[in-house]
């Protein structure tokens, strides 16, 4: 049996280690202390937004935006279909009801069209507005953001940037975590980096993130006592783990440097098979290419399909999946409203994820290759 290709597994860096001894060297084992601190001023820093929120999750941090901006029972907030659970979960634990939006073909996120159409139609039948949007970056990719912000603007909505697959990605030049009113960074297991488990939220607005660390350290008041006028979470991220995410910081951009090679050669030795399509980087766009992600065809690839492709790689022992499963598509989001063409279904149809993992070897690479060219 080959050695295991994984998609995407964690990849730890020289000085994380350092790091978690120092917390274990002065006993800042218990949550908070100063690499949480630390970690906050490194995103901060990274993605130019003024305040963030170390937390326990990316699901964690999309709870309290949701919260943050207002969302209650009964309200309706607008998520794009084609995403991970994740983002789409928390808008239930708020009692609210999601409303999933298709895709565009060029970026595979959050189609603009299909968006302002469901706001108009959400309004017309409720005869009030949409609580929140929430757009995603799918695989890093960049969301077509300003389309996305102008719509939100004219419509007075908050919009939340769910950038957990897109740390290291910019959009004309800002940083994904920095283009919404609220963003949440993800930094589990298989993101590009890792604190074994953790979120951040990331604003402008210092009340909110302050509001964010309140709710998230169980909502105590200001007393010597334990004194709550408000239900809180447990949703901070400890300093132990923020330990990692120092670490991590200081090669992200190396993480992002090596995952974009590995698109680059896959589109090379593969782009000129039948019926293969990618995630196409608009020329404004730079993203982190977190997992390599493709597209095929049957109707001109002579009948393979993209599963086809799966079980081959699985037989030689390689991990790939397919794309996120839409969320209009779930059997626990069955009666949500979908607005849209079919473009995420046909994209689930088709796509995979190849291994993408920063830690892969040129020989792992290779070996994906051949699997794929010797099906064609
Ligand atoms: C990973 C992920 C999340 C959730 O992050 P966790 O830290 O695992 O809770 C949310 N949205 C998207 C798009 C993700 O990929």
């Amino acid at each position: 049996m080959n050695p295991k290709i994984w998609l995407s597994s964690p990849h730890m860096g020289e000085t994380e280690q350092r790091y978690v001894q120092e917390a274990f060297a002065t006993n800042w084992i218990a949550p908070l202390g100063p690499h949480v601190d630390g970690f906050e001023k490194d995103l901060g820093t990274y993605c130019g937004v003024d305040h963030a929120a170390a937390l326990s999750s990316g699901t964690a941090a999309l709870h309290l935006a949701l919260i943050l901006v207002g969302v209650k029972a009964g309200d309706e907030v607008l998520c794009q279909s084609m995403t991970f659970s994740a983002s789409a979960n928390p808008i239930v634990y708020q009692g609210a009801v999601p409303v999933f939006v298709d895709s565009e073909r060029q970026t595979w996120n959050l189609d603009p069209e299909a968006l302002q159409a469901a706001i108009e139609d959400r309004m017309a039948r409720r005869g009030s507005k949409p609580a929140a949007v929430i757009a995603v970056h799918l695989y890093g990719m960049p969301a077509q953001m300003d389309r996305i912000q102008q719509i939100c603007q004219q419509y007075e909505i908050p919009l939340i940037e769910d950038a957990a697959e897109a740390l290291g990605s910019r959009y004309k030049n800002q940083a994904c975590g920095s283009l919404a009113d609220l963003s949440i960074l993800s930094f589990n297991g298989n993101k590009i980096i890792t604190t074994s488990g953790g979120g951040a939220l990331l604003s402008n607005h210092e009340d909110w993130i302050r509001q964010a660390r309140f709710l998230a350290t169980q909502a105590r008041d200001a007393a010597p006592h334990y004194q709550h006028s408000q239900i809180g979470y447990n949703y901070r991220m400890s300093n132990v783990l923020a330990g990692i995410g120092r670490g991590q910081m200081e090669v992200l951009d190396a993480r992002v440097r090596f995952r974009r090679a590995h698109y680059t050669y896959y589109r090379e030795q593969l782009g000129s098979l039948p019926g293969i399509g990618w995630q196409e980087e608009a020329p404004d766009s730079f993203s982190n290419r977190w997992l390599t992600t493709l597209t095929l065809n049957p109707a001109l690839s002579g009948g393979i399909t993209r599963e086809d492709l799966r079980l081959a790689l699985e037989r030689d022992n390689i991990e790939s999946r397919p794309l996120w499963k839409p969320m209009h598509l779930q059997p626990v989001f069955a009666e949500a409203p979908f607005y849209g063409a079919g473009v995420a279904e046909e994209l689930f149809d088709q796509g995979l994820c190849l291994p993408s993992g920063s830690n892969l070897t040129q020989g792992d690479l290779e070996r994906v290759v051949r699997i794929i060219q010797s099906l064609f």
